[in-house]
């Protein structure tokens, strides 16, 4: 329910990204939509179901946009009255792995509590995460900075590069991170712990401290590759999942491991 205050004779208008779009009878298409503003919310896109609507493709899952809604005094309908500012990612239109792994940040999104100051901060991870997609190494810089940030707004930072008991680097360029312990460590402390363990290089450790602590910016222009992305991508959805209570399912996941 986006609150009484937002409302000004009836209009209210937003930024947003689409996180999901479902048909709503042959005619109209309900949005959820993430706003800095309200959060997660609904609205009606009426008519976009029908392709000589205005509202058709430009109300497109993943597309981030200006949102001009209008509340219907009789019924309280919320529906798009106008859009702005509309940006579909062009790499969804040849790539179908961005589009799984937008579709996994939607469902994780979708499934997060968020506090309204937190509000702001996910808008942003979810819009970065989109123009990550654009740029060069996009899917893996995407993938790598929405989990990385997605662990750190939950407050979970955790070193990768450095022994959990011992603060030593990894020797023989190799860290282990370990689900049943949650967390990184060395050869020696990894205590006979035997499955569930992740190795992975020094260097990849360095990238992912790299992902939880620089900005937006410097993630967008660095020209770090990961070694073996699918085992970073392995390591954080463990946490993430961990952080949620086992609550990410493998289908959401499955096509990016
Ligand atoms: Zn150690």
């Amino acid at each position: 329910m986006i609150a009484h205050e937002f409302w000004e004779n009836g209009y209210f208008t937003t930024d947003a990204v689409l996180l999901k779009t479902v048909p709503n009878s042959d005619f109209n298409r309900l949005l959820y939509f993430l706003s800095p503003l309200v959060g997660i919310e609904t609205c009606f896109a009426f008519g976009a179901q029908k392709i000589k609507s205005r509202f058709c493709s430009t109300t497109q899952p993943f597309t981030i946009l200006r949102l001009f809604l209008r509340r219907d005094k009789k019924t309280g309908l919320i529906g798009v009255k106008d859009v702005a500012n509309v940006v579909t990612p062009e790499i969804t239109r040849i790539n179908l792995r961005a589009i799984y792994q937008l579709s996994f940040y939607s469902q994780v999104l979708l499934h997060t509590p968020m506090e309204h100051i937190d509000y702001k901060k996910y808008y942003y991870l979810m819009k970065y995460s989109i123009e990550l997609l654009e740029m060069e190494n996009g899917l893996e810089k995407s993938l790598i900075f929405f989990l990385s940030k997605l662990t750190v707004l939950h407050g979970q930072t955790m070193q990768a590069s450095s022994c959990r008991e011992c603060a030593a680097a990894g020797r023989n360029n190799e860290i282990f991170y370990s689900a049943g312990a949650w967390g990184f460590f060395c050869h020696e402390h990894l205590a006979g712990a035997s499955s569930g363990i992740f190795k992975i290089s020094a260097e990849d450790a360095a990238i992912m401290d790299f992902y939880s602590t620089a900005r937006f910016t410097a993630i967008s222009t660095t020209s770090l590759k990961l070694h073996d992305s699918v085992t970073v991508t392995r390591i954080l959805i463990d946490i993430v999942n961990k952080i949620y209570g086992f609550a990410i399912k493998r289908d959401w996941y499955e096509n990016l491991i």
